[in-house]
């Protein structure tokens, strides 16, 4: 697979690996699902995130050594501001994403929960929780809105969507709780330094 045509605007857009499920036009917002090696419109024109930032979809470089691809990123705004989520592919179809936040990154993967999580509700800030084998002091508690987004993403959003979110930190990791109506995803991270970040000459 290689591109696959906007059902929208007609662009072509680079779809290069099996696990992406949605793809944004980086040229009119259509967003659509990628069925059978077509892309099926969903109907939804996501607002297109104007970026600011060294990265951009197709952006190659390396993270801490390991070489990287950027996919796709969502834009997740809250009442102070918005943050960005940028995915990249790595070696091996390894997928990681960089949180940027007013232009310092965070490296999270997504981590299985193998203990409860107390629903988002009895969760408070300054308190700790239990989340696997971490004990957990929460940071922050706060919900998002999915506002815009670019290009390929490895799971099936709709925009508009809010999430409920807390973040904590245990044992010198950061720790990202999202909780949708659908599941609870934990991602685990740590702060990267813009030297860690490399990027090839375009
Ligand atoms: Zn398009």
């Amino acid at each position: 697979m290689d591109s696959l045509t906007c059902p929208s605007c007609g662009a072509s857009l680079p779809v290069e690996t099996r696990f992406v499920k949605v793809v944004i036009c980086e040229y009119c917002g259509q967003s659509s699902l990628l069925k059978n090696r077509s892309l099926d419109p969903t109907g939804e024109k996501v607002n297109l995130a104007s970026v600011d930032s060294i990265l951009k979809i197709g952006t190659t470089g390396t993270l801490r050594g390991e070489p990287f691809k950027v996919l796709g990123m969502l834009r997740y705004s809250y009442e102070d501001g918005f943050w960005d989520e940028w995915f990249l592919e790595l070696q091996n179809g390894k997928k990681r994403w960089l949180q940027e936040d007013e232009g310092e990154f965070t490296s999270f993967g997504k981590e299985s929960i193998t203990s409860p999580i107390p629903p988002y509700k009895d969760i408070n800030v300054g308190s700790s929780i239990q989340v696997n084998d971490l004990n957990v002091f929460i940071t922050e508690k706060n919900r998002a809105t999915i506002s815009g987004g670019l290009g390929r993403l490895m799971f099936q959003i709709s925009p508009g969507d809010k999430v409920e979110y807390v973040d904590g930190n245990a044992s010198g990791k950061l720790l990202a709780i999202e909780f949708t109506p659908e599941e609870i995803n934990l991602s685990i991270g740590e702060s990267i330094s813009l030297d860690e970040i490399e990027l090839d000459e375009s």
